[in-house]
């Protein structure tokens, strides 16, 4: 029984799916220790941390943390960690996730085990990790007094205790240093819509879309499913779609019930993407494709007459 120390990031007013799993990696290795939940700045969602798992809530405050700076977010973990004497440090694998954890190991001084799919609490910590985007798994013993690591987004269990978690607000001490590096302002991206991270359907356009206009009938069958519409590198790197709609290694990784692939090749860089959609649907023109291998089901042809016939198809059944 070690206690251990969770950082929970918030979106939209609530923590967010991929820090609720990471607090499902803390009461592993807790065993029934103390899982200490942190939650920076916005209190949004802490008194609802105890049917996670948390025991214990703790919410940041400083009167000049008014936006993310990772250098602040690691020191106010590494000194809380401190004053709690966690055996553990972890935190959701997401950009921001990993950004803090990264900084509170180069404080403390010890490694850094990012994307857990798997842990083994015990005095040496056990943890399996996707490496090179997934393609291998590594298991690893972290030979240091205090673990810090991050769960790969929508690897690991959330723990649905049920429990109720006390909350109390934690005064951190920064300084100037701390906070050099911040957010200064957000640009909203230009749609609206169902967020490609969180959507349950994700109708996805590579190469084979051909342009900026090919994606015409791949937004228009995400219309009708109420699916947010993603593409591959290719696309962003030709300037057909914008950098926030790319699923992979270096897009946004995603965990739909059904993923539609149209004119994608399947690069382990884009499957590391979607490693976490239940169902894939590969629409290719190309049966040798390398998505074949990961598809559940294919359509072989071009998406330029299979997405809106299906389109219609489902209009007709829509009646
Ligand atoms: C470090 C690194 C990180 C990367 N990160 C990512 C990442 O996050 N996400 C990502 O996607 N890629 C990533 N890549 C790039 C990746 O390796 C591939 O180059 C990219 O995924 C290919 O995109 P694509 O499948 O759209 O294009 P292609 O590989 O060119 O495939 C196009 C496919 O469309 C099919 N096709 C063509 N025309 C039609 C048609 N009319 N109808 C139906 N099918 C058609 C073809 O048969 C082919 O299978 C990364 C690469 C590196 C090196």
């Amino acid at each position: 029984m070690s206690a251990v120390l969770c950082l929970v990031t918030v979106a939209d007013g609530a923590a967010d799916e991929v820090s609720l799993q990471a607090l499902g990696a803390a009461s592993a290795l807790a065993s029934g220790g103390a899982v200490h939940a942190l939650v920076i700045g916005d209190a949004a969602g802490a008194g609802d941390l105890g049917a996670w798992g948390a025991t214990q809530v703790h919410v940041a405050t400083h009167a000049s943390l008014t936006s993310f700076a990772p250098d602040a977010w690691a020191r106010i973990l590494a000194d809380l960690a401190d004053t709690l004497d966690v055996a553990a440090v972890v935190g959701p694998g997401s950009d921001a996730g990993n950004t803090v954890l990264a900084r509170v190991a180069a404080r403390l001084d010890v490694p850094f085990a990012a994307n857990c799919t798997a842990v083994v609490p015990g005095d040496t910590v056990v943890v399996t990790r996707a490496r090179w985007g997934g393609s291998l798994f590594e298991e690893a013993a972290i030979n240091a007094q205090r673990a810090i690591l991050t769960t790969q987004p929508h690897a690991v269990a959330k723990a649905s205790t049920g429990g109720s978690a006390a909350v109390a607000s934690y005064a951190a001490t920064l300084d100037d240093a701390d906070l050099a590096v911040r957010v200064v302002g957000h640009v909203a991206a230009a749609k609206g819509g169902v967020s490609l991270a969180e959507a349950k359907i994700v109708v996805s356009g590579g190469r084979g879309a051909g342009s900026t206009e090919g994606f015409a009938p791949i937004e228009e069958l995400a219309g009708l499913l109420g699916a947010a519409v993603g593409c591959s590198r290719a696309v962003t790197i030709s300037g057909w779609r914008p950098h926030t709609d790319q699923v992979g290694q270096t897009g946004t990784k995603i965990a739909p019930d059904l993923y539609i692939a149209c004119g994608i090749s399947g690069a382990t860089q884009h499957m590391a993407g979607v490693k976490g959609a239940k169902t894939i649907l590969a629409i290719n023109k190309d049966h040798e494709a390398p998505i074949m291998t990961g598809a559940d089901y294919a359509v072989i042809g071009d998406l330029a007459v299979v997405v809106p016939a299906i389109s219609a198809e489902i209009r007709r059944r829509r009646g």
